[in-house]
């Protein structure tokens, strides 16, 4: 059965891209202030955060100012993973390395996440057929479910 992953690019406070992977029934995720990218040149910080639920992956739309997460958030990214090398994502998670691949719109190909120090995170593009040099997520605004950017939302 495919795994589904969805990042959504969240204008908060602080504008991040919040990652995440279906895993054990839940959206497993991270918050990537820069954003993934298919630059296999790049490490991304990626703060691991609380786990969704699996109907937050359609959400888009604006949290109001004063709640947690206020600003805009639009789909920018979903599409299905496939853990590599292991049968136990859930394992190599908690062991801090994961290797995976996404079949996205705008993310695609090999994938690593390795834990740094507690929540810290470093989500990095493997060198393969779909790496990009200099690919910046910023240059790819639209939401893939509606083609809306943040600020038509
Ligand atoms: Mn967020």
């Amino acid at each position: 059965m495919a795994l589904s992953f969805v990042v959504q690019r969240h204008r908060a406070r602080r504008l991040h891209y919040d990652f995440r992977l279906e895993l054990g029934g839940v959206l497993v995720s991270w918050a990537v202030p820069k954003g993934p990218t298919l630059d296999a040149k790049v490490r991304r910080g990626a703060y691991h955060v609380e786990d969704h639920a699996l109907d937050h992956a359609g959400f888009e739309g604006r949290i109001p100012a004063g709640r947690y997460g206020g600003g805009d958030v639009i789909v920018w990214d979903n599409g299905t993973w496939e853990p590599h090398d292991t049968d136990d994502p859930a394992a190599a998670l908690e062991a801090g390395e994961l290797h995976f691949d996404l079949y996205g719109v705008k993310l695609r190909g090999r994938f690593v996440l390795v834990r740094t120090r507690g929540d810290d995170w470093l989500l990095v593009h493997k060198r393969d057929e779909h790496a990009v040099d200099g690919w910046d997520p910023e240059e790819h605004p639209k939401s893939v479910l509606t083609g809306r950017t943040n600020d038509e939302v």
